[in-house]
């Protein structure tokens, strides 16, 4: 280890900077942020600094031998490398901690990156020298602390001093804090529901004095499409921590691999005309498991209320009085367009959309088809693969002209998405010789054009 990580408490101690550059001003505004006293050897004092904190910063001269004798850390930020290496030389001989910036050699001490979630700080360094590496794991741990971890981490110390009375014992604190911590609790803190979160920590509180099990609960959550970049964070945070997973056919494997290993999988996907598991069922078992203490995550692809049944299962739950949760996802039609290059509503050629179901019962045409023959509107039919012909057909009937561009996206976002792109009279027959299969969603109208010059993946 070449450098140890420590957290200094910096408050009210005095920190010497030098420099008028970029590198100087990030240093002190972070200085100021842990309440330090700067002095700062610079042109002049940016106004922004100035009105942050005008009592904490005060700028020296350069022969001003008073601030060396002061201060408990020196920081040489000038830009000229020779001017760092003698202020580095001055504060190594007054025994001094020094950092020299982008200069790890020169330095007794180096700035890490910082994910502030005060007061939950996380930092990293990669040694000083590769900043866009050190940039990187930055803003992967940025993305896996929820912001409100600072809050959490508040609220749960006001309840430190009770729970160490209520339970004694210090196996049974770790697991109650391990459990709330990881459960409701939060989920509640993160979504800014903390009178709730309180009444959920009691009731925890009393369980485990009673050592009954946890109350349990069920995240209703949005996979996206297909790519794992496009799941949200509280997405991926839910699906980390769950017990059991109840997964549908539309669940890339990618996102599958991030279920915790230990956690019971459960397929429930459903294939068209071979449902593996009920609707009924699949409701029954999110009671079950969840009335039995688990955290239990019904994932669902795209958008869980977006052709996604999730109503009724949620509905159930509450009927139930199972708490739950629902966490959106990029559903089917945004992401396609996106990686197909098709602005769904391009001001120049469509002011609406309509997402449609294309799941037609016994081949029947009971959709308004006159409402879907408009200009400058744009039609996403979901599950309409097998129906292609009569929804092509019908959209003709009913006077859409049949040169209106239409594009099919199988599996979009993934890596084996594929479009392809036709004409409303000619679309069916080119998918049947294509052997086009499902997932498959079906855009029509003009912005379909748009792709020859917006196709940035394919
Ligand atoms: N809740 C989902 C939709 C479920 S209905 C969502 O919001 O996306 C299932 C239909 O969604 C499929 O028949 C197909 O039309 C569409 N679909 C879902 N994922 C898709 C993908 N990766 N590529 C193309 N179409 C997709």
């Amino acid at each position: 280890m070449d450098f140890l990580p420590l957290f200094f408490d910096l408050k009210d101690q005095q920190v010497l900077v030098f420099g008028s550059g970029p590198a100087a001003v990030r240093k002190t505004e972070l200085l100021l942020r842990a309440q330090t006293k700067v002095y700062w050897v610079c042109e002049e004092i940016p106004e922004h600094l100035v009105s942050l904190d005008p009592i904490s910063l005060e700028r020296v001269e350069e022969a001003d031998l008073a601030p060396w004798e002061q201060v408990h850390m020196v920081v040489a930020a000038t830009e000229d490398a020779q001017q760092d290496e003698l202020i580095a030389q001055k504060a190594r001989q007054l025994r001094l901690p020094v950092n020299v910036v982008n200069r790890a050699a020169l330095s007794s001490f180096i700035f890490p990156s910082i994910i502030d979630r005060s007061p939950v700080l996380a930092a990293v360094a990669t040694g000083g020298e590769l900043p866009v590496l050190t940039r990187l794991l930055r803003n992967r741990l940025e993305s896996s602390i929820p912001h409100a971890y600072g809050r959490l981490a508040l609220l749960a110390k006001r309840y430190r001093d009770e729970v160490r009375s209520v339970l004694p014992e210090l196996n049974a604190r770790r697991r109650f804090w391990e459990r709330t911590l990881e459960g409701r609790f939060s989920d509640l803190v993160f979504s800014g529901r903390e009178r709730e979160a309180e009444d959920v920590l009691q009731e925890c509180l009393k369980q485990a004095e009673a050592d009954h099990s946890p109350v349990g609960e069920v995240y209703l959550v949005g996979a996206g499409p297909g790519d794992p970049d496009l799941l949200t964070f509280k997405a991926l945070r839910l699906i980390r921590q769950a017990d059991v997973v109840l997964f549908d056919r539309l669940v890339s494997e990618q996102i599958m691999a991030l279920v915790r290993q230990d956690a019971e999988k459960i397929n429930v996907g459903k294939e068209r005309s071979r449902h593996s598991v009920p609707q009924d069922s699949i409701n029954d078992l999110l009671v079950k498991y969840a009335k039995a203490g688990k955290r239990v995550l019904r994932l669902k692809g795209g958008d869980p209320f977006i052709f996604g049944r999730g109503g009724e299962e949620i509905e159930r739950l509450a009927e139930q009085g199972v708490p739950f949760q629902v966490v959106p996802g990029i559903t089917a039609a945004s992401g396609c367009a996106a990686y197909s290059g098709i602005p769904l509503t391009h001001r120049d050629y469509s002011q609406s959309v309509r997402f449609i179901t294309g799941h037609l019962k016994d081949n029947s045409c009971n959709l308004p088809w006159h409402e879907f023959v408009h200009e400058h509107q744009t039609l996403v039919f979901y599950m309409g693969l097998v129906g292609l012909p009569v929804i092509s057909r019908s959209l003709m009937e009913h006077g859409m002209p049949g040169d209106k561009p239409v594009a099919l996206i199988s599996r979009g976002t993934t890596r084996d998405q594929h479009v392809l792109v036709g004409r409303l009279d000619n679309i069916a027959a080119l998918a049947q010789d294509e052997k086009i299969k499902a997932p498959t969603l079906i855009i029509i109208g003009d912005v379909v054009k748009l792709r020859e010059k917006l196709n940035w993946r394919d």
